[in-house]
């Protein structure tokens, strides 16, 4: 198996990196940085968003499994003190395919603008906010015209990014077992002349929903922990990545309800 890892850049993070290299090397396990069949990002979760923006063109191929070196991450689920334990087992594995892996759907954005049409993933969420000026954009869901949104934004999140920002905004959690997509809505205007469902809406794999902005629209975008200012954008068509999930490599039970429980209500419940 060869590896590649990712590391956050901070002191501990980049001792545990060399500690990996270190044992990696002992064993014989080939670092490899153009198609590594498993990557290791140690960090926090915006480290692993880093990883699997980095390996977006090859998801079919790859397994991600993180070390958190803050607080437990969503997708960094394994202690600094448990390296030489992960590594092992790492190590142990001798082709991809005999790791375990659990698969969770990604979300396909579809910008079309003066230029063409771009096509990006993104493993939490999709946002979409005005600049200087109050979001104006008309939603359309399955090509049939939904609602006229104005307000701060608009969030469209995969279910493993339903715990990130979509919760925030008063979204539902919702298990990676789901294909689907939920439309947040970031502080919208409702009143009697503008009106909005003000709920947040799970739409499943076989739905897209069509969001089109006032043109020329100076608008905010984020896929992850990107940003990018547009005022080119004529629609975006956002729906569950059709035959492309993230795989992340499971070497022990984490089932998702526990990972919530414990990064969200902690161990002490009464
Ligand atoms: P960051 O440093 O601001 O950290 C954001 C926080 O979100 C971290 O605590 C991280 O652990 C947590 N997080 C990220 N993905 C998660 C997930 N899937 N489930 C639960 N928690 C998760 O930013 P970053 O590290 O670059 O991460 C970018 C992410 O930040 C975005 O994808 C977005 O989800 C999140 N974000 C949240 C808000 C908000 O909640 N108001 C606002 C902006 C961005």
């Amino acid at each position: 198996m060869k590896y590649f890892l990712v590391h956050r850049g901070d002191d501990i993070s980049r001792q545990l990196a060399e500690q990996f290299h270190t044992l990696a090397a002992e064993h014989g396990t080939p670092l490899c940085e153009e198609a590594p069949d498993i990557v290791l990002s140690i960090g926090g979760d915006g480290t692993l968003l880093h990883a699997f923006h980095k390996y977006k063109e090859q998801l079919e191929t790859i397994a991600f499994v993180g070390i958190h070196t803050g607080r437990l991450g969503f997708f960094a689920d394994w202690k600094p003190d448990e390296l030489g334990v992960l590594a092992q087992l790492i190590f142990q594995t001798r082709t991809p395919e005999e790791l375990s892996v659990v698969h969770y759907p990604v979300v396909e954005i579809e910008l079309t603008t003066e230029a063409g049409i771009e096509t990006h993933l993104a493993l939490n969420e999709f946002t979409l906010k005005g600049i200087e000026e109050t979001l104006v954009a008309q939603l359309d869901i399955n090509d049939e015209k939904f609602e006229m949104f104005r307000g701060d934004g608009i969030c469209i999140s995969s279910p493993s990014g339903s715990t990130a920002y979509n919760k925030s905004l008063g979204g539902a959690i919702v298990h990676p077992s789901l294909a689907a997509i939920q439309i947040a809505e970031i502080a919208s205007i409702n009143n009697r002349v503008y009106r909005t469902l003000g709920s947040p809406i799970i739409l499943p794999k076989h739905h897209h929903c069509d969001i089109y902005p006032r043109e020329h629209q100076h608008m905010l975008l984020s896929i992850d922990h990107q940003y990018i200012q547009r005022s080119d954008v004529k629609s975006i068509r956002c729906r569950v990545a059709a035959d492309l999930k993230v795989k992340f490599a499971r070497f022990r039970p984490f089932p998702f309800w526990n990972r919530v429980r414990e990064a969200f209500i902690g161990y002490d419940i009464k």
